[in-house]
């Protein structure tokens, strides 16, 4: 044993002790930080780029069909939601601008996108909305629904609570487009049917009040 080592040893460990918790604390306090939401920068991820893209488009794509509609049949719901659909494509180019994302969106005329699928789904709609109101209110409908699908799977993939703000929000505004579309359909007779939800989610969303909000109507 080495008696003048003793003190040496004895800071050493304490030295480390101290280490360990200031970092761990230090670790703690991050951990905290970045589970309170609010102001600590998080990395957007290319699953969330990817989706904030995607979705500028798609709302884009709801805003030309309804004015297409809007025009073919002179429904004022057409016009009145192809506004709404405005902000809400607007609202995500506000993102997109904050991440410093290209926008496919920028400049593009109605009717063209760069994703293939919506140019196709664009195309599709506007001849089945061409053929008769009735028509024409059943893709207003197959839009909404796809919008909420689509909204579920992109909200499940951000933890950023400025996205997931603006897709909750445009989310309850494609409630209130189906809801209006299917008392539209409804009003001449027609009974609705889901497209592409569950029934139960559907019958779950019209029977519900119109909901109220910045980005709802
Ligand atoms: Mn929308
Ligand atoms: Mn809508």
């Amino acid at each position: 044993m080495k008696p003048q080592n003793t003190p040496l040893g004895i800071n050493a460990v304490v030295g480390f002790a101290v280490a360990v918790i200031l970092l761990a604390s230090g670790v703690l306090g991050v951990d905290a930080l970045m589970h309170s939401g609010a102001s600590v920068p998080h990395t957007i991820s290319k699953q969330e780029i990817k989706d904030l893209r995607y979705m500028r488009e798609e709302e884009k794509l709801a805003r030309d069909v309804y004015m297409f509609l809007a025009d073919r049949w002179g429904l004022p719901a057409f016009q009145r939601i192809a506004q709404a659909e405005q902000r809400h494509t607007d609202a995500i180019a506000a993102l997109l601008d904050r991440y410093h994302i290209p926008d496919p969106a920028r400049d593009k005329a109605p009717g063209v996108f760069v994703d293939a699928g919506l140019s196709a789904l664009y195309a599709e709609l506007v001849a089945k909305g061409s053929q008769s109101l009735d028509q024409a209110l059943w893709v207003g409908g197959l839009i909404e629904e796809v919008d909420i699908h689509d909204l579920d799977k992109a909200l499940a993939n951000t933890q950023l609570l400025d996205i997931s703000q603006v897709y909750q929000q445009i989310q309850a505004g494609s409630r209130n487009h189906l809801r209006a579309f299917v008392s539209n359909l409804e009003n001449r007779g027609t009974p609705y049917r889901a497209q592409k939800l569950s029934p139960d989610r559907v019958r779950v969303i019209v029977t519900g009040p119109m909901e109220r909000g910045p980005l709802f109507f």
